[in-house]
C-alpha cells in the first residue's frame, strides 16, 4: 500500500488568488463596459531588457555548432555567471563570498523551499507575519508546522513575529528560541525595509541561540535608502548564521525566463543531535547535485548580461519605472487620507484600512466602486488583516488612472 507524506494534508488551501480571480470575472461578467485595472500583481510586465535579449539569442546560436554545444551544466552554475554575482553584488560592497558559496538556481520560490531538505524536523521555526507563503508552507510539508488551529489561523508549532503598523513594521525577537528564521527584505507584502541596526539584532540573537536566518533578498534592486542594507553579510558575523537568496525576476523581469541564486557562506554550520559542527555549504551542494542539474546555459548567459555596462542600465530603467508607479500610489493614497507603508524601497505599497475594515470588505469595494484590484493582506497571514497590498508593477497609465478612481471613492 502506498502511504503519503500525510504532512500534505495539514496544508491549508491557499484561496487567496483563486478568490480574486473568481470575484474578478463575475465582476467582469456582469459589468461589461467597465475597465478593471489590476495593481494586485506581483509579477513584472516590462519587456526584458534588450542587452539580455541579445545574450540569449548569442547563447542560443552557440548550439548549433558542435564546437560551442553543450551539454549538462555545472549544478551550481558556470563561472561566468557566479564570478559576476561575486564582483557585482558582494564584492562592490566590501563583502567577500567565493564563487563556490554561490549556488545558481532557477528560482528563490524554488530556493526558499528546497533549503528545507538539509534541516532537522525537530527546528523551530519563525516566521514574520505577514509573509510570503512558501516559507509556511514548504515546513508544513516537511512535518515541522504541527496542526493547524482555524480560529487562530496559526499553526501549533510555528513561531509568528507580526510586523504591523504597531511595531513599524519592525519584528520583535520572539520570546522563545528558535532554530530557523525567516526574513524577507525588503518585504513581501508591506514592502517595508529593516536597517543595518535593526538587522544586527536578528544577526545577533542568530549568533547567541545557534539559530539560523534565511534571508529573502528578491527585491533587493529596488533599494535606494543608503542605510538599508542589500545583503544580509553586510551586517558583521552574518556569514556564520545566514542563507541569502536573491533572485532575478524582479530584478530584470525573469520571472518567466527562471534564474536565481543563493549564498552559503562556508563558515556557516549546522549541528547533528550530537552537537558536531556541519557546514551547510557541503549538503546544499550534495543536495543540489543530487536533485537539481543546473539552469540552462541560455538563461545563465541572459543572467549574465544584466551585469554589462548596457544591461544594468537597461535594468534599472526597469526597476525605476516600477518605483515610480509605488511612488504614484503611495503619494495618491496619502493625498486621499490613507495610511500607507512601503513603495519607496519596493515595488509594493501596504495600505492600512480604515476605521477597522476588513481586507476582503476593502477588496469588494474598491473593485465595485473604482473598479480597480488589489490583494487582501489577510492573504498573508493573521497580522495582515486590515491591510491590502497595491504593486507598482502596471503600466504608469493604469497606474494614474486607478489612483484617480481610488480618490473619488467615498
Ligand atoms: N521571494 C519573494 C519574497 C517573492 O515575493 C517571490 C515572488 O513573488 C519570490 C521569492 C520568487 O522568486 P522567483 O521568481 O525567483 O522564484
Amino acid at each position: 500500500m502506498i502511504k503519503i507524506n500525510e504532512n500534505f494534508l495539514e496544508l491549508q488551501e491557499s484561496y487567496l488568488f483563486a478568490t480574486i480571480a473568481k470575484k474578478v470575472a463575475e465582476f467582469t461578467k456582469e459589468n461589461p463596459d467597465k475597465k478593471v485595472i489590476k495593481l494586485g500583481i506581483g509579477d513584472v510586465t516590462r519587456p526584458i531588457p534588450q542587452a539580455v535579449l541579445k545574450a540569449m539569442h548569442e547563447a542560443t546560436d552557440e548550439f548549433q555548432k558542435t564546437e560551442s554545444f553543450r551539454g549538462y551544466g555545472p549544478e551550481q552554475g558556470y563561472d561566468f555567471l557566479r564570478e559576476k554575482i561575486r564582483d557585482n553584488d558582494y564584492k562592490s560592497r566590501g563583502i567577500q563570498i567565493d564563487t563556490d558559496e554561490i549556488f545558481v538556481s532557477d528560482g528563490a520560490k524554488c530556493d526558499c523551499g528546497n533549503i528545507v531538505d538539509v534541516f532537522s524536523e525537530n527546528n523551530k521555526v519563525a516566521i514574520t507575519d505577514p509573509v510570503y507563503p512558501v516559507y509556511l508552507d514548504t515546513n508544513v510539508m516537511t512535518g515541522r508546522s504541527g496542526k493547524y488551529n482555524k480560529e487562530q489561523g496559526k499553526y501549533e508549532n510555528i513561531v509568528y513575529i507580526p510586523a504591523t503598523a504597531k511595531n513599524n513594521f519592525v519584528p520583535e525577537l520572539p520570546k522563545e528560541k528558535v532554530d530557523m528564521i525567516y526574513l524577507c527584505y525588503p518585504n513581501n507584502p508591506t514592502g517595508t525595509t529593516l536597517t543595518k541596526e535593526q538587522l544586527k539584532i536578528w544577526v545577533d540573537y542568530a549568533k547567541e541561540n545557534k539559530s539560523i536566518i534565511l534571508f529573502d533578498a528578491a527585491y533587493e534592486a529596488f533599494i535606494t535608502d543608503e542605510n538599508v542594507p542589500h545583503s544580509i553579510y553586510e551586517i558583521e558575523g552574518a556569514k556564520e548564521v545566514a542563507i541569502e537568496f536573491r533572485s532575478f525576476s524582479k530584478t530584470a523581469g525573469f520571472t518567466g525566463i527562471r534564474c536565481a541564486f543563493a549564498v552559503i557562506p562556508k563558515e556557516l554550520k549546522g549541528y547533528t543531535e550530537s552537537g558536531e559542527k556541519i557546514e551547510l555549504n557541503k549538503l546544499w551542494n550534495r543536495r543540489q547535485c543530487t536533485k537539481f542539474n543546473g539552469v540552462s546555459y541560455v538563461t545563465q548567459r541572459a543572467a549574465e548580461a544584466i551585469y554589462s555596462e548596457e544591461g544594468k542600465k537597461q535594468v534599472k530603467e526597469n526597476i525605476n519605472y516600477y518605483k515610480e508607479n509605488a511612488k504614484i500610489i503611495k503619494k495618491g493614497l496619502e493625498e486621499a487620507g490613507y495610511t500607507v507603508y512601503g513603495g519607496v524601497n519596493s515595488p509594493y505599497v501596504w495600505l492600512k484600512l480604515p476605521d477597522g475594515t476588513k481586507s476582503w470588505d476593502f477588496f469588494d469595494k474598491l473593485l465595485k466602486e473604482a473598479n480597480v484590484v488589489g490583494t487582501p493582506g489577510v492573504g498573508f497571514g493573521p497580522s495582515g488583516e486590515g491591510y491590502f497590498r497595491l504593486t507598482g508593477f502596471g503600466t504608469k497609465e493604469n497606474t494614474i488612472e486607478a489612483i484617480e478612481r481610488i480618490k473619488k471613492m467615498k
